[in-house]
């Protein structure tokens, strides 16, 4: 049992009403952490593990930490901050625990009740607070930084002098290292698409989108692809102006604040139209609004939490939902197998990266690679092709090292298929894959799988 002295250490001046909700969402946490036996066959499959070797680095010694966190935020606060944000929150370890342990969620909490004792530091109330939490403050600054970004970077090209990764980032700031970074896009979605609101078609649904900051700044192409196939496939579609982010960079900091505050504001923006599915080209947002936002309002307020339990079930990841919910496969077999037939060249080889986010934590493995196939395109599987790409959201923001070292298995084991295009339904994914490949310049093209299908559309003149 765990016991909340009231004479607190430089951390914090807490209330006593603070102190006795830390006790209760302390003694939460261990009634989760009971479920691990200590077995440790999360080492077998945690990527961190793989590279440090370090039990401290695993889930079953993370899970330890937090068995005495009551006693461990008061004598060395910083340490369990330092252990508890070493992870990539990939969920490899859940995924392979025979206790069903709910790994992810339990360090996402644990995060949360160390932010609150610790406090946030200022950047990231800046960044959290007074940018993410306000869709539109966030989309003008990104805007802006958009247009400055040309000072900061420059071209690289690859061996075969068209390029992966686009920009070479210089040393503007420690964070940034040597990495390879995408460009923000010239016109983010919501600046082109600001509203879409149409009825249902010949498949007789009717989705909203939910576009994702990734998807929105820097690969707006994904989003307009999107539009395309549902119109083709006569899905009434919807996305409201000012969406925002799903929350994720902010609770994964612990910020329960911003968090909150941005899946009230989605809930009441969806709210205001009829729809049969809400859909998403990013795993990492399918995931969060999915299972997160759920998990997060448990054993809240009812209305809030029945709006939110509604909304998440009728969350899907893109490809299941053209695979299982619109007659795709009616639709794109005659025209796949004729086109074939009248193109006796090679397909294009694509190999596929399973998403953490769409493999570990919803189970969406086949339809990624139905589409992937239903594009006409030759399909080859990769070794490893559902482990982590090693992107971790801030993890390889403040641990960059490992992260590449995690990438870089990646990169050979794509390598390795003599693909020209590696595809992944997660942006995020994308990005730490763009990077990792065109370190060792090599030309194989990072694509979603959706962009594979639209482009095949395409080329049938049929969007
Ligand atoms: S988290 Fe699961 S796999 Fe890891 S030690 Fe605990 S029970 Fe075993
Ligand atoms: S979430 Fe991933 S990185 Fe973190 S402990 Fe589990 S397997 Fe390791």
């Amino acid at each position: 049992m765990v016991e909340i002295k009231k004479t607190v250490p430089k951390m914090g001046t807490k209330s006593e009403a603070g102190m006795k909700k830390l006790a209760n969402r302390l003694k939460e946490l261990e009634d989760q952490l009971v479920v691990c036996i200590r077995c440790g066959m999360c080492q077998s499959v945690c990527p961190l593990f793989e590279q440090t070797r370090r039990e401290a680095d695993v889930a079953r010694g993370k899970l330890a930490l937090l068995d005495g966190l009551g006693k461990n935020l008061f004598t060395d606060p910083d340490g369990v901050d330092e252990r508890l944000n070493k992870c990539l929150l990939c969920g490899s370890c859940a995924a392979n625990c025979p206790s069903g342990v709910n790994v992810v969620e339990i360090f996402i909490k644990a995060r949360a009740i160390l932010a609150e004792f610790k406090g946030l530091s200022p950047m990231k109330k800046l960044i959290f607070r007074k940018m993410l939490a306000n869709p539109s403050t966030f989309d003008n600054l990104t805007e802006w930084a958009g247009k400055f970004q040309g000072i900061f970077t420059k071209d690289e090209k690859n061996a075969q002098g068209t390029s992966c990764a686009r920009l070479v980032a210089p040393l503007i700031s420690p964070l940034i290292n040597d990495r390879h970074i995408l460009p923000m896009a010239a016109k983010p979605l919501h600046k082109t698409t600001p509203m879409i609101n149409t009825a249902p078609g010949r498949s007789g649904l009717k989705a909203a989108i939910f576009t994702g900051c990734i998807i929105d700044k820097i690969f707006p192409a994904i989003g307009h692809d999107l539009i395309d196939i549902f119109k083709y496939h006569g899905v009434g579609t919807y996305i409201p102006q000012g969406e925002g982010c799903c929350g994720i960079p902010a609770l994964a900091s612990g910020d329960m604040a911003t968090f909150e505050k941005l899946v009230e504001y989605h809930i009441k923006l969806f709210d205001q139209e009829q729809f049969d599915y809400l859909i998403t080209a990013c795993a990492t947002c399918t995931s969060t609004i999915k299972k997160l936002w759920p998990s997060i309002y448990e054993g809240k307020s009812s209305g809030i939490r029945e709006k939110i339990g509604r909304l998440s079930e009728k969350t899907l990841d893109i490809n299941q939902f053209l695979v299982n919910k619109v007659s795709f496969s009616n639709d794109t077999q005659g025209i796949k197998s004729e086109n074939f037939n009248q193109n006796n060249v090679r397909k294009t080889r694509v190999t596929y990266h399973d998403p953490c986010h769409l493999k570990k934590s919803l189970g969406v493995i086949s339809e990624p690679r139905d589409v992937i196939r239903a594009s006409g395109k030759e399909l080859v599987e990769m070794e490893g092709s559902d482990k982590c790409c090693g992107m971790g959201g801030s993890f390889n923001l403040y641990h960059y090292g490992i992260s590449s070292k995690i990438g870089n298995l990646k990169q050979k084991n794509i390598a390795d298929t003599g693909c020209d295009t590696v595809a992944t339904g997660c942006p995020a994914c994308m990005v730490q894959i763009s990077d990792m490949l065109a370190k060792e310049h090599l030309d194989i093209k990072v694509r979603h799988p959706i962009q594979l299908y639209a482009d095949f559309l395409r080329e049938q003149k049929l969007i």
